[in-house]
């Protein structure tokens, strides 16, 4: 076996919300390398980190590019740097871009640092002194936040994957209206779904693959194959050049970021948790049109929150009861609040106490405290007051997933159509 020696590029924080895209900018450089006879090693990755980290433009994500350490290396970093340079939106006080160069394996050490970087939250200080230890060439610009992210992306293990394929538009077109046709879209769903996901929002007829941001992306189609890719971008129809695309392996709709929490209270803010607990009250709404609710378990309760822009999801979290015993997937936000991606019924409670019938047909009612039960229709009278357990049907099926829609659906979120697949 011939073992290659491989340069890591990790990439971040280059863009801002007026503008550029950090793909983007790898897709130049790939370009780039490509004239000089540059091969990358595997496919570029994307990498989504901490959803909850404070200076994201969006979606909180870093890239990574992978070539053979050789000859070419030094011209490949100065490529990378120039492109940076040239391309990056400096003028953001948020945007500061940080470029890493590593040579080598991806010890033990850098996994857990990229797992550290989806599941807490990390200095710049922490990360350059990081990078250092491990051997990393450190490239900053401005403050250079950006290294905290490119080192977790040359470092996360992708034990599950996905892709994306990105179409780009020609740069003159870049903050105009987006030309695509949008029955094409709903074509491309119909043949590629599930192999390809997150297309489309059927609900709110809402075309997901369609950023809103003026960004150089035309469109992002998001697979567990390239096979899918390629034919779902052959039915898509567009009326603009595309003028670049490119496909990312990436951790996006892999469920990376959530951790398995033991039981309530071991949740902290701003971490995204697997955890079961017991519905304690109905699901209410409040205005704005967020839904909250309380689940608890023996070390704790917490809220959880479906908000308003998970529009029908609410609907469905509406039909939970006290009792019920659910598993929740999401993240606790802002407010303390546990934010619902998805959640499935362990075990429903469908029982529901009532006043006895009376053995004329009409419901019973109270005949006092401790006095049991009297029927207002014939009289009769019983001594025991306590109530008659009734199984009751549930719109809600033991074992059952349910998530939120496509429209309000994280980067990370795995959606149910992946969740077989691991
Ligand atoms: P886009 O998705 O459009 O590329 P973005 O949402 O990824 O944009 P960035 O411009 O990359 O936003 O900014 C995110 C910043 O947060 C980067 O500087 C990155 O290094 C940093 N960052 C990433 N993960 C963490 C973390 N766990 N703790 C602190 N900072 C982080």
């Amino acid at each position: 076996m011939i073992i290659i020696n491989i340069l890591h590029i990790g990439i971040d924080d280059t863009d801002s919300p007026d503008g550029m895209c950090t793909t983007y900018l790898a897709s130049q450089i790939i370009n780039k390398f490509k004239d000089n006879g540059i091969e990358l090693v595997d496919y570029p990755r994307l990498i989504r980190l901490n959803p909850f980290a404070r200076f994201k433009t969006r979606g909180n994500g870093g890239v990574c590019l992978r070539i053979s350490n050789d000859s070419k290396a030094s011209l490949a970093k100065e490529i990378v740097l120039s492109e940076v340079e040239k391309l990056s939106m400096f003028d953001c006080d948020n945007t500061n871009p940080g470029v890493i160069f590593y040579e080598g394996e991806i010890t033990d050490e850098m996994k857990d640092y990229a797992f550290r970087a989806i599941y807490e939250f990390i200095t710049i200080d922490e990360a350059e002194e990081f990078a250092k230890s491990v051997g990393c060439e450190i490239h900053k610009f401005k403050k250079g936040r950006g290294i905290i992210g490119s080192i977790a992306s040359i470092s996360l293990p992708l034990t599950d994957y996905t892709f994306e394929l990105l179409a780009y538009r020609e740069p003159d077109k870049f903050g105009t209206p987006r030309q695509i046709d949008h029955d094409s879209v709903y074509e491309m769903d119909k043949q590629t779904f599930p192999d390809t996901f997150e297309n489309v929002d059927y609900a709110e007829d809402y075309i997901a693959i369609e950023p809103k941001t003026p960004c150089p992306v035309l469109y992002g189609i998001r697979s567990n194959n390239v096979e899918s890719l390629k034919k779902a971008r052959s039915i898509v129809e567009v009326g603009e050049v595309i003028d670049d695309w490119c496909i990312f392996k990436t951790n996006q709709h892999t469920d990376m970021h959530i951790q398995k929490a033991s039981n309530i209270g071991a949740m902290k803010q701003f971490g995204c948790y697997q955890v079961i607990g017991t519905v304690k009250n109905k699901p209410s709404i409040i205005d704005g049109g967020h839904m909250f609710f309380y689940i608890f378990d023996e070390s704790g309760e917490i809220e959880c929150g479906a908000y308003e822009p998970t529009k029908n999801f609410r609907k469905v979290v509406s039909h939970l009861r006290p009792g019920d015993v659910i598993r929740v997937y999401g993240g606790i936000g802002e407010q303390n609040t546990f934010n619902i991606e998805k959640f499935q019924v362990i075990e429903l409670n469908d029982v529901e106490y009532r006043n006895p019938v009376c053995e004329c047909g009409k419901t019973m009612t109270s005949a006092g405290k401790n006095k049991g039960f009297k029927c207002k229709k014939c009289g009769r009278k019983i001594k025991s007051d306590k109530k008659v357990p009734i199984i009751i049907s549930r719109d809600l099926q033991n074992g059952q997933f349910y998530e939120t829609p496509v429209s309000a659906r994280r980067h990370l979120s795995k959606p149910l159509c992946r969740m077989n697949l691991n």
